[in-house]
């Protein structure tokens, strides 16, 4: 995983001066955040959960009963939110969380290059820990992404997470049957991105595309269930390396989105960061303190230099600044959310970059290249008419070829530096990029042929 967990997740800081006192209660000190802000265990555990459940409860976003997913990955700071998450919804108390939880697991172990021991072992990690909360756990690879056979819908793995009636062998038997075919099926949902990622000029677009790619099915998985909302265990410390590496690739136009406590840009799924005024230390010293497991997460880039990606870079420099200088990453934040996201739903549905969600501010061209090549695997129907919408609700559209160049077209800054090089096909671009463009395109041709109807 990255350099700011590994670093940072050391057992507690003990005071290493016993005269240190908690700032709460006066009592001895166990936890030294900063040398004037100490805390004892209790007081500590008291104000890392209220500072949780402050942030969700402020916001007054998330209403009674709504259907929530948690963004899990099994890694520290997803780990630390569930525990948070079932802790508040368990407990007869003030401020109790009131909505309705569900899991996401999303496996990039192709990506990654994992074996396949390594990935079953992970999804019964996944599995044992959601298992203990009850919640329920959806379990897909990323290459779902790329839907085989036309296949557009989500069919997610709903695993079973209550695994508390059933006997230990019992659960470990089934799991292990389950897990295998599990396994199998992701396999064969996978050879498209493998070759895909292959394609990819650098660490840095490859780093990108995960994540665009990984939030973009959890928001398919969401809705295809009726989730509204996506919790994302970001912290302040992960969001500090973001606003920078945003602003590193071209993504500025993003990064009021990438940072703010909730993301409206998808009208049907929101995405909400509850973690976000935390830093990574402290995450750390909670996890220890509560003794929750979690995994550490490998990425694209662990054992690799520094310098291999942009966001790597930005990781460490961010991780080194903090040492010396430890408010940098409130510093970095504060600015971020002094950029304003603006109102949404007023925003331009053809000026969204139909991969990111970014919105496309600028023509901001790349030296692109203009070759021909065309898909068109997208439209099935053969009927050449349409309702009138004209986005494509019907079903009933000609056909549209797509050339390399509408596509690029398209795209903000950042997603079109993904794809600039020279090797890509139109086959290698997930549906849901082919039919969002495909609709931006055909509402422009339905707004051009009735232009000459309409009064100035
Ligand atoms: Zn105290
Ligand atoms: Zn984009």
């Amino acid at each position: 995983m990255c350099n700011v967990e590994d670093q940072d997740l050391l057992p507690p800081s003990k005071a290493k001066n016993a005269s240190r006192t908690c700032i709460k209660c006066k009592e001895v000190a166990q936890i030294v955040l900063r040398a004037d802000n100490c805390y004892c265990r209790s007081c500590f555990i008291a104000y890392f959960t209220h500072k949780f459940r402050a942030t969700i409860g402020k916001s007054k976003l998330i209403r009674s009963n709504e259907k929530v997913l948690l963004a899990f990955s099994g890694g520290p700071r997803s780990s630390a939110m569930l525990y948070l998450v079932h802790e508040g919804l368990s407990e007869n108390i003030h401020k109790k969380l009131r909505f309705l939880p569900g899991v996401v697991f999303i496996d990039d172990g192709a990506i990654l290059q994992l074996s396949e021991n390594e990935r079953r072992n992970y999804l019964e990690f996944i599995r044992t820990t959601v298992s203990k909360t009850g919640f329920p756990l959806f379990c897909e690879s990323l290459g779902k992404i790329f839907p085989t056979n036309q296949d557009t819908n989500i069919q997610s793995n709903l695993l079973s997470s209550d695994l508390s009636n059933t006997t230990r062998s019992d659960a470990t038997s089934s799991s292990n049957f389950d897990l295998d075919t599990l396994i199998k099926r992701f396999k064969n949902d996978e050879l498209k991105i493998v070759q895909v990622f292959e394609k990819l000029p650098n660490s840095t677009a490859k780093e990108d595309m995960l994540h665009i790619l990984r939030k973009k099915l959890i928001q398919q998985i969401a809705e295809a269930n009726g989730y509204t909302k996506v919790m994302f265990a970001d912290c302040g410390t992960r969001l500090a390396v973001k606003i920078l590496s945003d602003i590193a690739q071209g993504r500025g136009s993003s990064v009021a989105h990438d940072v703010t406590f909730a993301d409206e840009r998808n009208q049907a799924v929101t995405l909400v960061r509850p973690m976000r005024e935390f830093l990574t230390k402290e995450v750390a010293n909670y996890l220890t303190l509560k003794s929750i497991d979690y995994r550490t997460r490998l990425s694209l880039t662990t054992m690799k230099p520094v310098k291999s990606s942009i966001e790597r870079l930005t990781e460490n420099f961010v991780t080194d600044l903090q040492a010396s200088f430890p408010s940098t990453v409130n510093t970095i934040c504060r600015t971020g959310d002094k950029l304003s996201v603006g109102d949404t739903s007023k925003i331009d549905a053809d000026a969204i970059c139909p991969l990111c969600d970014s919105r496309i501010d600028t023509n901001n061209s790349l030296e692109g290249k203009t070759t021909s090549k065309t898909t068109s695997k997208i439209c099935q129907n053969t009927a050449d008419s349409c309702c009138g919408e004209g986005d494509g609700s019907c079903n009933r559209i000609a056909r549209i070829n797509l050339t390399a160049k509408e596509i690029e077209d398209r795209l903000c800054y950042g997603c079109r530096l993904i794809f600039h090089s020279n090797n890509w096909e139109m086959d290698d671009l997930p549906q849901f990029l082919i039919d969002a463009i495909e609709k931006q395109l055909r509402r422009k041709r339905l707004k051009e042929e009735i232009e000459e109807f309409l009064l100035d």
